[in-house]
């Protein structure tokens, strides 16, 4: 195509929605995608996953990668298999995780698209998967380490920082800078921690940028504190248990069943709930479960120092690390209380449908939801109180104990990402309140113009907005 003569940035995804982060950089020399994302939760969106990319993959210079989650990193294997064949910068950390990411997520839809057409459900005939797992392999390779503050080119003319972020290990911030008639810089939040997560430092100051992407996931909510999230959680626990009960706990598998585990051992520890077993049952969590403890083993940098201990952080003192589809079918034939954590986090898939599938109907279980459900996920509609929920092809009744608990998200709430943006060296001419359904990225941005003096922006989806 004909190179654009001004500099261009198109909103390709998480834009008035939560999921697939994709945001296009044009600049008369180079194209830049920021993210790559998969769309999750309602059907009209996770079509959109098997719509061809609105630009050929192969007029993308480089991709830069702000962190692991799908939502972020799981189109890259369609793109790559569709002719991107530039680099996809990003931290080593985040590159390791992904491609364990992505590699899951293939093997997934292959697995799932294979199950429809045993059974017949699909309503495509063949069903058939987005991508695979070889797919995912071949994009891990296209990875380019880019460690924490260095400056990096990742096209002719425009060079990228990447920050902690703070919300999973490896993830980042991107500032992004355009050289051209006039030079401009562009500012992405990724997806940004909270300062008091329990393993990772806090996020970085948010540096100085003309143009802002600011994520709003839960831009219109206040968290509850830990304490009480986890008073509600060793509440529930405690519960089941006592009424012979097991606890499910869908999880994401990045980061959230590290910070499940670091809670469940440390009321443990309090003599606030019995000392249950606890099954992580998830290859891809066990798997990432390895990358965290290796990264406090080394005392990388993004960790808490007071994380670097020694000890395993994550065995509340009863974990059993489940492998093999045979040693997660075991569990079915379980007769006493026991917490199970398991992916996929928003019940979307995975081997926690199996467990949500035998202990939905019991009302002696509980299920746990620890994060953030997207719009027409199972994890939301149980969230919202649904009485029966569809799986694996059928109506299973809700008799089990719901209990949501959002405090152990790892993304900023309103409050906390607007007093993280206050601490910036200056406002930028505009900031666009991305990765957030409408109302959360409506709140958020009238807060910014109320309460930093800001101008704000909610973007349409496939908006194309001029930078200089
Ligand atoms: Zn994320």
């Amino acid at each position: 195509m004909a190179p654009a003569m001004a500099s261009v940035l198109s909103f390709l995804g998480a834009t008035g929605t939560v999921t697939g982060s994709r945001f296009l950089l044009d600049t008369p020399s180079a194209r830049v995608l920021v993210d790559c994302g998969m769309f999750q939760g309602l059907k009209h969106l996770r079509d959109r996953n098997w719509a061809p990319f609105p630009v050929e993959p192969r007029s993308i210079d480089a991709v830069v990668l702000t962190h692991a989650h799908l939502d972020h990193s799981g189109y890259l294997p369609a793109l790559v298999r569709d002719g991107f064949d530039g680099p996809i910068l990003a931290t080593p950390q985040t590159a390791e995780l992904a491609a364990i990411v992505m590699a899951d997520s293939g093997h997934l839809q292959e697995e799932d698209a294979d199950y429809a057409n045993r059974k017949g459900f699909s309503k495509h005939h063949p069903a058939r998967a987005l991508y695979t797992e070889k797919d995912a392999h071949r994009a891990a390779e296209c990875f380019r380490h880019v460690p924490f503050n260095a400056l990096v080119e990742t096209a002719d003319g425009v060079t990228v920082i990447l920050r902690p972020a703070g919300h999973i290990l490896g993830s980042s911030t991107a500032t992004l800078a355009i050289a051209g008639r006039v030079n401009r810089t562009l500012f992405a939040s990724g997806d940004l921690g909270r300062v008091n997560h329990p393993i990772l430092r806090p996020p970085a100051p948010p540096p100085e940028a003309d143009v802002m992407l600011v994520e709003s996931t839960y831009g219109d909510r206040t968290h509850e504190s830990v304490e009480e999230a986890e008073e509600r959680l060793a509440a529930v626990i405690s519960r089941t248990a006592a009424r012979g009960g097991t606890v499910v706990i869908p999880s994401f598998a990045v980061d959230r069943t590290e910070v499940i585990l670091l809670a469940l051992g440390r009321m443990v520890a309090e003599s606030r709930i019995p000392s249950l077993p606890v099954y992580a049952d998830s290859p891809m969590a066990l798997e990432v479960l390895r990358v965290y403890r290796r990264a406090i083993a080394s005392g990388d940098p993004e960790i808490r120092p007071e994380c670097i201990t020694g000890k395993d952080l994550f065995d509340p003192g009863s974990l059993h690390e489940l492998r093999t589809p045979e040693q997660s079918r075991e569990l079915n034939d379980l007769e006493y209380p026991s917490i199970i954590i398991s992916a996929s986090g928003m019940a979307t898939g995975g081997r926690v449908l199996h467990h949500l599938l035998r202990c939905l109907p019991d009302n002696r279980c509980a299920v746990v939801l620890p994060g953030y459900q997207a719009a027409g996920t199972r994890g939301r509609l149980l969230a919202d109180g649904a009485r029966t929920i569809k799986m694996l092809g059928r109506y299973v009744p809700v008799h089990a104990e719901i209990v949501v608990v959002d405090a152990f998200s790892v993304h900023a709430d309103g409050n906390e990402i607007v007093e993280w943006l206050r601490r910036g060296p200056k406002a930028p001419d505009t900031a666009f309140v991305i990765h957030g359904e409408p109302q959360a990225g409506t709140v958020l941005s009238k807060r910014l113009e109320a309460e930093l003096g800001w101008h704000a922006v909610v973007p349409r989806p496939g908006e194309r907005v001029r930078l200089d």
